[in-house]
């Protein structure tokens, strides 16, 4: 009945929902590229098999195409595997990787593409990236790239910005599985300029399963079981997220159309834009921090939103949107490159090109 009614009121909506929702799985490294070798394991050999195994289990599911950047021990250049997502016009990418680390460091923590500032959280980012030396033509196809200051290259779209919320959605859901029944270690959701994760058009995230430099955990994740585990963790949190993208797509259509009925009553004077709140979001993740200006290169004030686990930071606050984006300038100026405006109205998160409409009304 419910199905019924919503086809009945959108066709788009059936069109999109008889699609198939594509996930890229990307197995880290590969052929020549080992990844990291902690206690003798082998980062590109469990990110495969974690990958293989979350893929067998999602194509269980008919509403789900697999597509792999890897399926065997190979080599494959970064920015081709961005360019298979792309091409696909894939709904998700995931990526697996292994962390490393000469501490007794351990646990899981997936990334998002942004920055926080966060000099360990670098370190993880430069050793990723840093895959890219053992590609042949490096200094061509990374030319925009300077791995030593990822501040510079980071510039989010319009674009990257819409993932965001919806890859930090999934990151969530995946510590959670990995929290929650497999009981490894949370180290969070967290972010920083994966170039992997840059070049996708897509929500993405990058999966560092866990440290092989700390021996229980790298037998953990080179067992059967332990590969299993994380894998079922993955490709529950993938169908979780599916699900929740399908429940969205029904709730924007009502939005829609209370909208055209507002509209038809001539109601939208009626809106004040007094209402409407810019706000710049400066980081995001699953650490709670202070609000002092300290945690925030000095920015301040700083106020904070907790969503489902995830924190977010947001500098100033304004009615006016040029304010908005000298403050967005400012915050840039303090080595927040990828800050964003956000928009709000009576507390409610809205487009940031319907609250400028609705502004300029
Ligand atoms: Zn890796």
């Amino acid at each position: 009945m419910i199905a019924l009614l919503i086809i009945s009121i959108s066709p788009i909506y059936a069109q999109q929902n008889s699609k198939k929702f594509k996930v890229v799985l990307d197995a880290g490294h590969g052929g020549h590229d080992p990844g990291n070798m902690g206690s003798g394991f082998k980062e590109k050999d469990i990110a495969l098999s974690i990958v293989l195994k979350v893929g067998a289990m999602l194509q269980k599911n008919k509403d789900i195409e697999v597509i792999y950047t890897r399926k065997t021990d190979k080599f494959v250049d970064l920015f081709v595997r961005g360019k298979i997502a792309n091409e696909a016009e894939a709904d998700l990418f995931v990526s697996v990787h292994c962390n490393a680390h000469n501490s007794s460091a351990h646990g899981t923590e997936t990334w998002v593409l942004g920055l926080d500032g966060n000099k360990r959280n670098m370190e993880v980012a430069k050793k990723e990236n840093s895959v890219i030396y053992l590609e042949e033509n490096y200094e061509v196809n990374y030319a925009q790239y300077d791995l030593n200051s990822p501040e510079s290259f980071i510039g989010l779209t319009m674009m990257q910005e819409e993932y965001l919320d919806q890859s930090i959605l999934l990151a969530k859901m995946i510590q959670d599985n990995f929290t929650g029944s497999l009981k490894r270690k949370d180290r969070g959701v967290k972010q920083n300029v994966f170039i992997v994760l840059h070049q996708t058009v897509m929500p993405s995230v990058l999966v560092e399963t866990g440290f092989l430099t700390y021996k229980p955990e790298g037998k953990y994740l080179n067992s059967n079981g332990g590969q299993q585990g994380m894998a079922s963790s993955i490709a529950k949190a993938v169908l979780a997220y599916k699900k929740s993208v399908d429940e969205n797509t029904g709730d924007v259509i009502d939005e829609t159309s209370l909208a055209s009925i507002v509209q038809d009553e001539g109601m939208v004077s009626s809106i004040s834009s007094n209402d409407v709140v810019f706000k710049i979001q400066i980081a995001a993740g699953s650490n709670k921090l202070d609000l002092k200006p300290y945690n925030f290169k000095g920015l301040s004030p700083v106020t904070m939103q907790e969503e489902n686990g995830v924190y977010r930071y947001f500098y100033g606050e304004t009615t006016n949107f040029e304010t908005a984006k000298s403050l967005q300038k400012e915050a840039n100026g303090k080595g927040y490159q990828s800050c964003f405006i956000v928009a709000y109205k009576n507390g409610q998160k809205m487009s940031l090109s319907e609250a400028v409409k609705s502004i300029s009304n």
